[in-house]
């Protein structure tokens, strides 16, 4: 295995992304996933102006606009009607939107062009362990395998191992709260509805958001569904409260509901989300660095994660060349700030949503909305969702 190359751990959203945004500025590549035959699957996704801008530089961007569905404002309030959330990108600027995609469709089109960049692909090839010295990077792999690089990018998720490897202070805190998740197909008569979460205090919550087509084969468009649910619930949910039961709590919190889960037939079909708030005081550690959400895993609230972790990708392709060890410090530099501030709003804003507390959600049932309608409270509230915020009371992300 040739030294002179990097290696990426992780095909997710970061590791890939990466590895295409390298390759393309003639950095040699190696991308090493656990997984033996990854598959398009995971959670819809809304991606920000900021992630959309990523995907432009990469040429990829009118592919997943073809695929996924345009989102220009999200609506959220409570049963008795109180509105709680009301921001329109548009407000932000003109033409600005989000944009609801397949997990899966997105992972088709960074493979699909990371295959045409001559990246070399290891799949079923779990990354153990790595040691560093000055001049590179040894990784072992769970074959028994090992490789030397020039340095290595780990992008292997917030439960990463590895990351504990690197010597900067560090932690991982799984949120208290998780969800189940679903992607069903749109019935005819179902609304056209734009991103809308229903809550109840922030013990009970329900997202819709239209996500697009899986393939660009497919005609039928999907509807994300998220509810959320404490992890003492979540674990083994479908024999503690079963399907019936949860569909019930759907339509009790929101009625519209009813069409779209009557497509909700087995267990199977939703899928278990857990997330971790990790927490590092730099990402890099010589000639290693974290990227993605084993840098930075936060919780889906802000709808950020795959969002930061394509600009995470892009960031680090502007500061490529030369020695690795300056590249990754200058990369530190660059994300410090906007990757602190999303890093805090999403541990402030989770409890808000997620969680048994009764006075946070009373007072965001009673300001947020209010406050929503001051024009400056708006552009700051969506100038975060956008994904461009690098400070609480000022700072623009450049992109
Ligand atoms: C329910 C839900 C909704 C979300 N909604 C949004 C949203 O609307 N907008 C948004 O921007 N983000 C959202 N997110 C977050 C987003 O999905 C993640 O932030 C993003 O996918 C992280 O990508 P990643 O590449 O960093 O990590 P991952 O996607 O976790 O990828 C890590 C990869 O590393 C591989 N791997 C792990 N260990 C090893 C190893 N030892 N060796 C080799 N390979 C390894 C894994 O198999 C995997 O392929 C949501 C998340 C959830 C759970």
């Amino acid at each position: 295995m040739p030294d002179a190359s990097v290696a990426i751990v992780g095909a997710g959203v970061a590791g890939a992304a990466a590895a295409i945004q390298l390759a393309g500025r003639g950095i040699e590549v190696d991308l090493y996933e656990a997984v033996p035959q990854p598959r398009p699957i995971g959670a819809g996704l809304l991606l920000q102006p900021t992630g959309q801008r990523v995907l432009a530089a990469m040429g990829l961007l009118d592919e997943a606009l073809a695929l996924g569905t345009r989102v220009d404002r999200l609506f959220g309030d409570t049963p008795a009607g109180r509105a709680v959330l009301d921001m329109s990108y548009r407000r932000f600027h003109p033409e600005a939107f989000g944009l609801g995609i397949q997990r899966g469709a997105l992972m088709d089109l960074l493979w699909g062009r990371l295959r045409g960049l001559g990246v070399r692909w290891h799949c079923g090839a779990a990354v153990e362990s790595f040691e560093q010295d000055p001049r590179g990077v040894t990784l072992s792999r769970a074959d028994g395998g090992t490789a030397r690089h020039a340095a290595l990018i780990l992008a292997n998720g917030s439960f990463s191992k590895l990351r504990q490897r690197m010597k900067v202070g560090q932690h991982a805190r799984l949120f208290p709260w998780g969800a189940v998740w679903t992607v069903l197909p749109a019935p005819a008569d179902f609304p056209q509805i734009e991103l809308r979460q229903r809550f109840r205090a922030a013990s009970q919550m329900l997202g819709l958001m239209p996500v697009g087509r899986a393939t660009h084969a497919d005609t039928q468009r999907g509807i994300n569904l998220f509810w959320s649910l404490p992890l003492a619930e979540l674990d083994g949910w479908s024999t503690r409260i079963g399907l019936d039961r949860l569909k019930q709590q759907m339509a009790g919190l929101f009625p519209d509901v009813v069409p779209l889960i009557a497509g909700l037939t087995d267990p199977a079909q939703l899928r278990e989300a857990r997330y971790a708030d990790v927490w590092m005081r730099h990402w890099h550690d010589g000639r290693v660095l974290a990227i993605g959400d084993c840098a930075h895993g936060m919780s889906p609230q802000l709808g950020q994660g795959a969002n930061m972790a394509l600009i995470d990708a892009h960031e680090l392709a502007a500061e490529a060349g030369g020695d690795w060890p300056r590249v990754f410090e200058r990369y530190t530099r660059r994300r410090r700030a906007h990757l602190r501030f999303y890093g805090q709003a999403s541990r402030g804003l989770t409890p808000m949503f997620q969680s048994h507390a009764v006075v946070a959600p009373w007072l965001r049932d009673r300001f947020f909305g209010w406050g929503g309608r001051l024009p400056y409270i708006h552009q700051q509230s969506i100038a975060t969702l956008a994904g461009y915020k690098t400070g609480w009371l000022w700072g623009r992300m450049k992109l």
